[in-house]
């Protein structure tokens, strides 16, 4: 049986969005009592997210690279990481395992090609948003032009990741702060938003948008699904 190893716990709240995301879109697929075979290596936040404020990415690297080894050793044939930030390190988790990793760039990517949208803000972690990492691969593989928010704005976004939404706080503040942020990108040009911190998508639930948003959790959980779903056998289907 193929199982597809959930790399999380970054924060483990949008985890669950995937764990339970994952299960509805496989049950969908595939009637019946059928559940997703998974496994998930739910790291301890806090130390990567220490490692991140001292921007010593090598050693989280090496921390995720070691997790992902074990969903390897465990049966996963592929990966999906479940944080946008933590693709920062990529190349290293993919170079320490021979199963693929689902990249969540290339789901983002993809969503953004099929709409048909060329120039989109982001909306993520300062790392995210600054650095070169997730940008470069929508530009280069995608095409995509990336608006960001102002510096100020990037520090409140920013902020309100780590210190709500990780944390399990949703509140009515920061939903009209992010709100008010995809206003001002709106009117700078973008045609979509990306929500490339996987726990915004759970703020954000059923409000609405001045722009199309692409929630990375919800395209990440569609390529692993595809993945799942392409090696399910078909006798599964007779048993539903
Ligand atoms: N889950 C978030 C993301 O998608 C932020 C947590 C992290 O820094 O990994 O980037």
């Amino acid at each position: 049986m193929a199982l597809l190893g959930i790399l999380g716990g970054m924060s483990w709240e949008s985890s669950a969005s995937y764990y339970r995301l994952i299960n509805e879109g496989y049950r969908d697929a595939k009637g019946g009592l059928h559940s997703a075979p998974l496994l998930l290596h739910s790291v301890d936040f806090a130390s990567i997210a220490a490692l991140q404020k001292a921007g010593d990415w090598q050693a989280a690297g090496v921390q995720l690279s070691d997790a992902a080894r074990g969903l390897e050793r465990a049966g996963a044939g592929a990966i999906v990481l479940a944080t946008n930030t933590m693709h920062k390190v990529a190349d290293a988790i993919e170079q320490a395992v021979e199963i693929p990793l689902l990249h969540i760039g290339d789901a983002v990517g993809e969503a953004l090609q099929a709409g048909g949208f060329q120039r989109v803000a982001l909306l993520g972690t300062r790392f995210t948003m600054q650095q070169d990492f997730y940008r470069m691969r929508l530009a280069e593989r995608y095409g995509i032009e990336v608006v960001l928010p102002e510096e100020t704005q990037m520090e409140e976004i920013d902020r309100i990741i780590f210190s709500e939404l990780c944390q399990g706080q949703f509140t009515s503040v920061s939903r009209a702060y992010y709100l008010a942020c995809l206003e001002s990108l709106h009117s700078q040009g973008a045609q979509a938003a990306i929500l490339g911190c996987t726990e915004i998508g759970l703020l954000l639930q059923d409000v609405e948008a001045p722009l199309p948003l692409i929630d990375s959790t919800q395209v990440h959980v569609q390529s692993g699904l595809r993945w799942l779903l392409s090696r399910s056998g078909e006798s599964d289907l007779a048993k539903t």
